[in-house]
Formats: C-alpha cells, structure tokens, sequence
C-alpha cells in the first residue's frame, strides 16, 4: 500500500513488487489542481521530466520516476455524483478500495474490479487495468470524463467522443498529461455469489466458450504441471452483505491459505526450484469448493501479501483453447521450475491506441514469479509463445515494448505519439522507459 511516509526527497522510490528503483530528487504532493499546474510549469521552464505515481503496483517501470515524483495522494475523494446519469466524478488519486464504500453511500457500484484494490483510479485508468468478464471492459473503459493537467501545466476538461484525444486519453501512462478528475459510469449497487471450486482442466477447456458467456465472470487458475484447475465464477444478485462472522472466518482463512500456506510454499521452491511442480501439484489439489455472497467490492479483491513478479498479456478470446493447450503441453514435459498458478481471465474488446485488446474480445494469461526467482528465461519463452497468438502484454507488467516493436503491437502507436507531442510539447513526461518506445 502507498505511503506518504516515504514520500520525502532524497528518499528511494520503488515499486510493489520491488523490481524496479529509482532516486528522484524532487517528491511533489500537491493540494490541489492550481499547484498540480504550478508544479508542471516549473518543469516545463526548466526542461525537467516529472512523472506521476499511482501506488507504484506496476511490475513495469511505466510509473517510475526520474528527475522528479508526483503523487496525488493529496488529491482524492469524490466530487460529485449524478444517480441518474449512474456518473460519479473523482479526484483521480482516489485509492480502488476508497472508491467502493463511497459509492456504496449513494446505493451505487463500479461496474468491475481486478484483484486487488490499493492502486489509485488514475493509475488503473492509465494502464488498461481489468477484472474478468467477456461483457466488461477495463477501468480505462468505464471513463467517460477526463480531466488533466497537460504537459504545459493547463488543467482541461476533455469528454470522451469518436475523436483522436479520447483514443490517446483511453490508455495514456501519464505521457498525455496528469489526470487530477474523472468522471467514470457507475451502476446500482449490486452484490456477487462468488464459487470456487477445483475441476478437471480438459473438460473445463472443452467448455470455456460457453462458461464464460453463461456466467457475468469467470477466473481460472491454471497450475503448472497439474490436470486439475481452480475455477472461480461470479453471479450479480440483489445487494446483501455476507454476515460478519463468516465474512471474518472466510478472510482468515484467505490470509492463512492463499497468503500464509503459499508463504511457505513459495519459500520451499526458491530454496529448491525442482520442488516447484511437485508444489504446484499439491496447491492444486489442496483447493476446496467456497462459495459466498456479498457486496461487490468485498468480493473482487483478495489479499496478495506474497511478493512476485508478472507479465501479462491479451490474446483473442478465440484463441484461447489452443493457447493454454499448449501452456500444459510445455508444462506436462516439466520444462519450467514454476509453482506459481496461471491466472486467466477475459474482457470485452476496447477501443484505445493503447489498448491491449485492439477492439476484440480477449482472454488475459497472467503469469508470475516468486519474488527471488529467477523468472528470466519462464518470461521470455511466455514472450515468443504469446506473439504465436498475437499477444499484447499488459503495459502495467513486465514487457519488451521498444519503439522497434511498438507498431507491430499497435497499429496506431503514431496517432498515440502526434497527440502526446501536442500535449507534452517539452516531453516532460518522457522518461527514459517511453523514450525507448516513443521518441
Ligand atoms: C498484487 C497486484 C495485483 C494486480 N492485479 C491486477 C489485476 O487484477 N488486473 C490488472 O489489470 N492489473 C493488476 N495489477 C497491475 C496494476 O493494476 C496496474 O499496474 C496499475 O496501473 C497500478 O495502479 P497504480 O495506482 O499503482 O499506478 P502506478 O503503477 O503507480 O502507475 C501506473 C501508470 O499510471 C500512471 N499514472 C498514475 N497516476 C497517474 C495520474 N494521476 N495521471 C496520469 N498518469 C498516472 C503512471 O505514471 C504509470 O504510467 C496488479 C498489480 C499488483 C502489484
């Protein structure tokens, strides 16, 4: 979780999982939109680059800052709601798990959530962040408003429309500007009757294009070197809240089995890497059916206190079979010294310069590192394995964007580079990470 404390100059800045270091010499934490504009001004004059911090749960360098860090923490909270527009307007700093009991108050939702909820609004939006759901779209899909502190340090308002800033504007890393409000779409409030159960991986794949249409989300974790997957399916019902003290039993058990048990399990593998199927293996049989029912933003995320690192990447939905079909052919011959699960998920195609799904339907394989292992070589075979089927790495985890690829992923990468150019004339946001990829 972010922490104010450590937002001093001359302090380290680092991301969550730690990969990725830097020393700034300037922090910023404005108060309010005029000194967000006061501060970027100063670094236009002066030709510095400033970059803008969410919670720093980014595996990639996209939020790390060189020159100068700027975090919105100052700025959060909600500006205003309109129920019948189903619209709330944020500042963008607003934490995910602030978000949810604020507009639980007005009897109202996010329309999907990942995993976890300590990232900020802004930083999710930034980067494409999603949940699962084949109808969904990710966080950059619910905004319908945004407002940023551009490049110049003037503050504009921006709706989206079929036009070249709002497909910048959709998925834009802070290269566009600092986004300080936004507006998103919201829905009533509405609670999820959450199952987990283990199954049979074949009959699960021979079944997934029907799964994920009947149900409003569905996650599996796919265990490496295991025929046997966790199945999680999510059904929206009326707003009830789980009673208290199951809703205590369930989260301890949470923190016990998926943090502390795998705590140790992860230990076990980084000092014995060919432990890491037979591992893999055990966690995959240890799973139980669970099922719950509570209000939304109580049952998206889980706690991950287990550190790793990740890469991510969006396929087309259709290909999806063929794919982890040959995930488990690679894994059946133990190729790879992984205990970690391989989280797949789907959303609903998006439009975006940026977007990782390019307008199709797509299925999001996530795969992970114990922090301490050496994901090295696991990592690049998943990158030539996921280009077979036109993979998009998720610009939030680990990837090889460079400005030598960058057009083979997306096709509109330059439409991308004139409106950050014309928005960021002095390219104060280009760190050398963006360098590599836009300049
Ligand atoms: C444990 C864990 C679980 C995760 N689960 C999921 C998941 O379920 N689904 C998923 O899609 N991703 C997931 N992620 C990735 C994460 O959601 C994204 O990387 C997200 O961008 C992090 O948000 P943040 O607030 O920490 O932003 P940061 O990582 O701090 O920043 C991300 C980007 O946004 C930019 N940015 C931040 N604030 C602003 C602003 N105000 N204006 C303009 N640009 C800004 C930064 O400069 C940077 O380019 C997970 C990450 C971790 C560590």
């Amino acid at each position: 979780m972010f922490s104010i404390k450590k937002w001093r100059n001359g302090a380290k800045w680092t991301n969550w999982s730690g990969n990725y270091l830097s020393y700034p010499s300037q922090f910023y934490a404005p108060q309010s939109i005029e000194e967000v504009c006061t501060i970027v001004q100063e670094h236009t004059f002066s030709k510095r680059t400033i970059r803008v911090t969410g919670a720093a749960h980014s595996f990639s360098p996209v939020a790390m800052p060189e020159q100068s860090a700027l975090t919105l923490h100052n700025l959060r909270g909600l500006i205003h709601v309109d129920k019948a527009a189903q619209t709330a307007t944020f500042y963008a700093g607003t934490y995910l798990h602030e978000v949810g009991p604020i507009l639980a108050e007005y009897g109202l939702a996010l329309i999907n959530m990942g995993d976890i909820q300590y990232q900020t609004l802004a930083g999710a939006i930034s980067t494409g962040t999603h949940g699962t759901g084949i109808t969904l779209g990710s966080f950059s899909s619910m905004v319908k408003r945004w407002g940023i502190v551009t490049g110049e340090g003037e503050y504009i308002e921006h709706e989206r429309g079929p036009d070249a800033l709002s497909e910048a504007l959709h998925v834009s890393l802070g290269l566009i500007g600092i986004l300080v409000t936004v507006t998103i779409h919201v829905m009533p409030m509405y609670s999820l009757q959450y199952t987990s159960e283990r199954s049979d991986f074949q009959t699960e794949v021979n079944h997934f294009q029907q799964t994920i249409r009947e149900n409003r989300n569905v996650e599996w974790f796919y265990f490496p070197g295991s025929d046997q997957i966790q199945v999680k399916k999510m059904k929206q019902v009326e707003p009830i809240a789980q009673p208290k003290f199951q809703k205590m039993v369930d989260r301890t058990k949470l923190q016990v089995v998926e943090n502390g048990a795998f705590f140790v399990a992860s230990e076990i593998c980084k000092w014995k890497p060919s432990l890491s199927i037979p591992i893999s293996k055990l966690c995959a049989v240890a799973v139980g059916r669970e099922q719950r029912t509570d209000i939304s933003y109580e049952v998206y995320p889980s706690p991950r206190s287990v550190k790793f690192v990740e890469t991510e990447y969006a396929i087309p939905v259709d290909q999806f079979e063929a794919c982890i079909e040959e995930v488990n052919s690679v894994f059946a011959r133990q190729q790879f010294d992984v205990h970690f699960p391989i989280e797949c998920r789907t959303t609903a195609g998006e439009t975006g310069y940026l977007s990782p799904t390019q307008e199709v339907e797509s299925a999001f394989l996530a795969f992970h590192m114990y922090k301490g292992m050496d994901e090295s070589s696991y990592f690049a075979w998943v990158h030539d394995m996921m280009r077979k089927y036109n993979g998009r790495p998720h610009w939030g985890k680990m990837n090889k964007y460079h400005r030598d690829n960058i057009e083979s992923y997306y096709p509109n990468a330059e439409k991308f580079n004139e409106q950050r150019r014309m928005y960021d004339p002095h390219d104060i946001f280009l760190t050398s990470y963006f360098r590599n990829i836009f300049k």
